[in-house]
């Protein structure tokens, strides 16, 4: 790309109704957002549990920042691994009934190291096809060799790895899958694992907080020091950043070699005294993830009765696959007008011709809010 080529580029992203612009948003994250100066009922944010503007979470911070300032000044090997980042690693290893856990600055950069400290040339990353693009990154980075399966094929999947001669190879997908909802066969991918000796990376970001009493979708797998277990925590625990848990040996593994960890400032102080206190809700407050299990049922249910096909999934995602990106667009900007935002995702993000309505439910939604989201929609697809 020239820097005379980026208009026509661009031009030609509008064309195909792919171009990104983003609104500014106005308030802090709730079920009602202002965007661009207007108020919308929201279902566009990724704070599953309605903990991102928790009272708690505020607190903990105002009382953090007394003590630890603002800024975690060096790489975490340096000096900026503090006694709250400490505390925190060892609080989601205990969470998660894991050895031991390391905290990252994002789940991008968590991929991206982990599977880079594990894999290189003459190695085998093997990944599911709707893999979050953040896995897709980190297998390319390994300079491993990246081959990807069928979504959820168990079977696929088998015949790769019988046929792999690689040293190490290792099985990275997504718990929850990011733009559809579903879950992946991890009991199957655990037994595939043990089978070929192989890494089982789960990329959580979206099951943590919410599945297994907001344990994750590592509770009911057999504890196995091949599996290791990425969430972010910028999801439904409210905050940023990430772990990931596994053994004591991967741990200290990833703190000797995961490029994205060692050569990047620690995430502030303040952000792991957030997270304690997010911890906390996530274990104590069960009624969230039963007010976000009723608002499934109420989508679910609601779009039944008016013939709105939405994706069947247990998780907050609930897309609504249209297909075209033009058609999609629109109608993302006619719910816009009636007040609702619900974000259009398009190619690269899904694959060319599945265009859909991501809908994102949240504890911090009400019943009416959800019911008058599915008469949007429903008003919205009457007029075609
Ligand atoms: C959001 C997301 C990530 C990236 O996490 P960040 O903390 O936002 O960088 C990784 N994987 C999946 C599946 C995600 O949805």
């Amino acid at each position: 790309m020239q820097p005379d080529q980026l208009a026509a580029a661009l031009a030609d992203l509008d064309c195909r109704a792919q171009r990104r612009r983003r609104a500014v948003l106005g308030s802090a994250q709730g079920s009602r957002v202002v965007l661009d100066g207007q108020s919308y009922l929201s279902f566009a944010s990724n704070d599953y549990l309605g903990l991102a503007n928790h009272p708690e979470l505020i607190d903990a911070v105002r009382q953090a920042a007394d003590s630890w300032g603002v800024g975690s000044g060096a790489s975490p090997l340096v000096t900026g691994h503090s006694a709250l980042h400490q505390e925190a690693e060892v609080a989601l290893a205990t969470f998660v009934s894991r050895p031991a856990a390391l905290l990252f600055g994002s789940g991008y950069a968590a991929n991206l190291a982990v599977i880079g400290s594990l894999t290189g040339r003459g190695d085998a990353v093997f990944a599911d096809r709707l893999n979050h693009a953040s896995l897709n990154d980190a297998c390319l980075l390994s300079r491993a060799t990246l081959q990807r399966f069928r979504h959820n094929d168990l079977n696929h999947l088998d015949d790769l790895l019988r046929q792999s001669r690689a040293k190490t190879r290792l099985i990275a997908v997504d718990a929850v899958y990011s733009m559809d909802g579903d879950e992946a066969p991890l009991a199957g991918l655990a037994a595939l694992a043990e089978r070929y000796d192989a890494w089982l990376y789960l990329d959580d970001a979206h099951g943590f907080g919410v599945l297994g009493d907001g344990r994750g979708s590592l509770v009911g797998l057999p504890a196995s020091d091949r599996i290791v277990y990425m969430a972010t925590l910028g999801k439904a625990a409210g905050v940023s950043g990430a772990f990931v848990a596994g053994s004591t040996a991967l741990v200290d593994w990833l703190v000797n070699r995961a490029r994205t960890y060692i050569f990047s400032t620690a995430h502030p102080p303040i952000l792991a005294a957030a997270l304690l206190a997010s911890l906390r809700l996530i274990e104590r407050e069960s009624w969230r993830r039963d007010k976000l299990q009723a608002h499934i049922a109420r989508l679910q249910g609601l779009g039944n009765d008016n013939g709105i096909k939405f994706i069947a999934s247990r998780t907050p995602i609930q897309p609504l696959i249209i297909g075209s990106n033009e058609l999609t667009l629109s109608m993302s900007n006619r719910l816009r007008q009636a007040g609702i935002w619900v974000p259009a995702i398009r190619p690269p993000t899904v694959p060319t011709g599945s265009a859909r309505l991501r809908i994102s439910l949240s504890a911090a939604h009400e019943a009416h809010e959800v019911t008058q989201l599915v008469e949007g929609i429903a008003a919205v697809l009457a007029q075609g």
